[in-house]
């Protein structure tokens, strides 16, 4: 593979590109708004400009990658290339006309994949013409930097596309990991049901700066909240809103924390403050009283009285929700191994590598204990939690045998 096409010139367009450009591949950005394209172009050059200054590029590279970027306003530059990548809006008409156009310009055997993070893959290629070719590519932002690229299989993907995907990953220099076509894959997947337990933890009477200190003693790069704040809290929002819509929302107890955090104009960092306070032009977390008012009055709302709650406690609940999405992945064939959801986590979401990944850490724990915790929690919230999955999956997964006397 040595040329591929990129539509849209936002935030993961310009990383992807910037990516592919540093394999020494060529990439073509296509953008349908002309100041789109501009600021793409300009975040490209910022991006080599700072790359060069801090001594981390020479200037010969940086100017033979940039020569390997080529902006359009057309898809028919497409016309030569072996893949095309689409970033553009989280919206399925857009991304559905998007590729409706793809099937016309393309070369019949080039790959299409989409980068959405949310939306059905089978909805968004349906009708592309040979849809064996047509799959997901969830790069994870900035795509420049992370090395998580979830290949995801739609029902039409052949055995070839996901081969060729897997090679095209690691000519980036990327893990791929194949994974099946569900809301949120299984990143993200997993991620709503670790942040959730984060966001019940503060209604009980932790703190984000507690929930995040402790699971980054844990070894996490980052805590929930944190990670929440840099990401801006408007995505989950969003997501949660149109799954919901679709008739497609989650059946489990979900705190309304972040929810009104978003209402009340605190998305994150680049609205001054999410769950923390940030100084302009800074990202140290400082405490936020409007933070600390809004879930004292959520507490209050719900009849709770703040309690004490120990940190050894915080990592078990944010981690066996981890292990409990993982199993049911596990066992509905979406992840295909647990080294895969390692895998994901691990390049993807910070996780601990030391630890291995949440299904290498449960297989660690000793399983009785486990699984009587989790028998615990089920008893209290049993459209959440799953001991009989868990337990099968670790049975199956991670036998007696093979892991010694436990
Ligand atoms: P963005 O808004 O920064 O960029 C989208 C770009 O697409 C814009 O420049 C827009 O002009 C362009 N565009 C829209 N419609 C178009 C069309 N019909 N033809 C050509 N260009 C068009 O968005 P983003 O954050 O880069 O996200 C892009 C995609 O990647 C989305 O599907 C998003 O869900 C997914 N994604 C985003 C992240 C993230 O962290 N930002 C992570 C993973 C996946």
């Amino acid at each position: 593979m040595n040329e591929a096409g990129i539509v849209g010139a936002g935030t993961m367009g310009t990383g992807i590109a910037l990516a592919i450009a540093g394999a020494g591949l060529s990439a073509h950005v296509v953008d349908s708004s002309p100041e789109a394209l501009a600021r793409g172009r300009a975040a490209i050059e910022a991006t080599y400009r700072s790359s060069v200054e801090r001594g981390k590029l020479s200037r010969d590279e940086a100017d033979a990658r940039r020569a390997r970027i080529a902006f359009s306003g057309d898809v028919s530059a497409f016309s030569g290339v072996e893949l095309v990548i689409e970033a553009a809006f989280e919206d399925l008409t857009v991304k559905r006309s998007v590729f409706e156009k793809l099937g016309n310009v393309v070369r019949a055997n080039a790959l299409l994949a989409t980068n959405t993070s949310s939306l059905d893959i089978d909805a968004v290629t349906g009708g592309v013409p040979h849809p064996e070719r047509a799959l997901g590519m969830h790069f994870f932002s900035p795509a420049n930097v992370m090395k998580l690229i979830e290949i995801v299989r739609g029902a039409h993907t052949s055995d070839d596309t996901i081969r060729a995907s897997l090679a095209f990953a690691e000519r980036l220099g990327k893990v791929g990991v194949v994974v099946g076509n569900c809301d949120g894959f299984v990143g993200n997947r997993m991620l709503l049901r670790y942040r959730r337990e984060a966001e019940l933890l503060l209604e009980r009477g932790a703190t984000p700066a507690q929930v995040d200190a402790a699971l980054e003693r844990f070894g996490f790069a980052m805590g929930p909240f944190a990670v929440s704040d840099l990401a801006g809290l408007d995505i989950a929002y969003n997501s949660k809103r149109e799954r919901n819509a679709r008739g497609n929302g989650v059946r489990f107890r979900q705190s309304l924390i972040p929810d009104l955090l978003v209402e009340s104009g605190r998305l994150g960092q680049k609205t001054g403050g999410g769950y923390y306070r940030y100084e302009p032009g800074r990202r140290e977390r400082l405490s936020a009283a409007a933070t600390d008012e809004l879930i004292a009055a959520e507490r209050r709302r719900l009849g709770l009285v703040p309690a004490t709650i120990p940190d050894e406690e915080v990592v078990e609940r944010c981690t066996l929700a981890l292990i409990n999405e993982g199993a049911r992945i596990l066992a509905e064939g979406i992840a295909r191994r647990p080294a895969d959801i390692d895998a994901v986590w691990r390049y993807g979401y910070g996780f601990p590598a030391a630890r291995g990944g949440p299904m290498a850490y449960a297989a660690s724990l000793d399983r009785g204990e486990l699984l009587s915790r989790l028998r615990v929690f089920e008893q209290s919230d049993p459209a959440f939690w799953n001991a009989a999955v868990v337990e099968r999956a670790l049975e199956k997964e991670y036998p007696p045998s093979a892991a010694g006397s436990r």
